[in-house]
């Protein structure tokens, strides 16, 4: 859809802001079916306490994690516990290109399956856990457009107050919503840490 004709459905922009921390990558191969289901119920059983995005299914199953600043120890406990278990296991303490680039190159040897990572918005970087997601509704709530932005991007686009910097995330969006930078936003209050903003509708 053009551009243009989102930003004219647009009546209501929510920004969520995401909690950062530290990233890292695990990568597990397994050697059949039952050990692939322990290690996605492993994962699925740990995203109860920290973040987790699964990045690949097949015999190489890699998951992208995001603990608290600091929390290094919670990645050792978990690598060790895998690692008691599974022939193959690798933790990156980062997310980067370069983890990215080793993961696909794996999954194309052992026949596992890329799954899709979010990317940003305005850089195009991939970003399992984008920072700032910005949503874009209709009239009745419905969503028109959820748009992610990384921690780099929505560094550069910090502004002295959450309207500047909304409509800065916008205008530097790849599909361009630079046209609502014209109209008129009204703060909302809402629940949690969301802030939300009603689009004045524009007079006939
Ligand atoms: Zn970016």
């Amino acid at each position: 859809m053009a551009a243009s004709r989102t930003v004219e459905k647009v009546s209501e922009i929510v920004i969520d802001p995401k909690p950062g921390g530290s990233r890292a990558v695990f990568l597990v191969e397994t050697r059949n079916s039952e050990e692939t289901r322990e290690v996605m119920n492993f994962f699925s059983d740990i995203s109860d306490y920290l973040q987790v995005l699964p990045m690949s299914k097949g015999s190489l199953l890699s998951f992208a994690v995001q603990v608290q600043e600091g929390d290094q120890k919670m990645l050792d406990e978990i690598r060790a516990k895998l690692a008691s278990r599974y022939g193959f296991v690798a933790l990156h303490r980062s997310f980067d290109a370069l983890i990215y680039n080793i993961l696909t190159e794996l999954c194309n040897d052992t026949g596992s399956k890329l799954l899709p990572v979010p990317k940003c918005d305005i850089c195009g970087k991939v970003d399992p856990f984008p920072e700032t997601i910005v949503n874009l509704a209709g009239e009745d709530g419905t969503p028109v457009a959820s748009r992610k932005y990384c921690s780099t991007c929505t560094a550069q686009h910090s502004a002295t107050n959450n309207k500047d910097f909304v409509i800065s995330l916008l205008s530097a969006d790849r599909k361009d919503f630079s046209r609502l930078a014209q109209r008129k936003l009204i703060r909302t209050p809402t629940r949690k840490q969301r802030i939300k903003f009603k689009i004045e509708p524009q007079a006939a």
